[in-house]
């Protein structure tokens, strides 16, 4: 994608009260209880607006040691530009979540991967994105960042830098306990 969109895309999700009109007939949406909770309604055609979690994917990709290091990227993009994370984003229609973690890690470090387990799924604190965590290892490419990263490295899992975004420090943490 040319860099130069990126200042014209809204990247945030859109809540459902942000949402006016049916994408279908173009009527103006009303607040209609369904299921017992208030949704974005269509009262011309019947359009609901299920306002449901985005799915994602971040990777854990690990190369042994000594000592046994682990990838990061650093942010290009809001929220948290210039952070530490794992690789990862989103979950595109038509791809499993394992195709979709390949994908991501591939697109910001360059790295094709071989996926060899799944560390767990967290809910962000806002409920907005649910993350499932995988762990890997490279099976080619060169570490080189993508678009999307600033910089990608290799650190060891003793020396990490902090970490933005709570999800990825939570399934860091506990990958760390597992291997004592
Ligand atoms: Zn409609």
């Amino acid at each position: 994608m040319d860099d130069d969109n990126n200042a014209f895309v809204q990247w945030r999700h859109a809540p459902a009260r942000a949402w006016r009109y049916c994408p279908l007939c173009r009527a103006e949406l009303i607040d209609h209880a369904w299921d017992g909770k208030m949704r974005r309604y269509c009262p011309q055609c019947g359009f609901v607006y299920w306002e449901r979690p985005l799915p994602a994917v971040a990777a854990v990709v690990l190369r042994k040691g000594p000592p046994e290091e682990m990838v990061l990227v650093r942010r290009r993009y809001p929220p948290e530009v210039g952070q530490w994370t794992l690789p990862g984003g989103g979950v595109e229609a038509g791809e499993s979540v394992v195709d979709a973690v390949r994908r991501e890690v591939q697109e910001e470090t360059g790295l094709a991967i071989s996926v060899d387990a799944q560390l767990g799924t967290w809910s962000t604190p806002s409920s907005e994105t649910i993350i499932t965590f995988f762990v890997a290892h490279p099976v080619g490419g060169e570490l080189k960042a993508g678009t999307d990263a600033m910089e990608a490295a290799w650190f060891p899992l003793r020396e990490l830098p902090p970490l933005a975004f709570s999800t990825h420090r939570d399934a860091v943490k506990m990958l760390l306990q597992q291997r004592g």
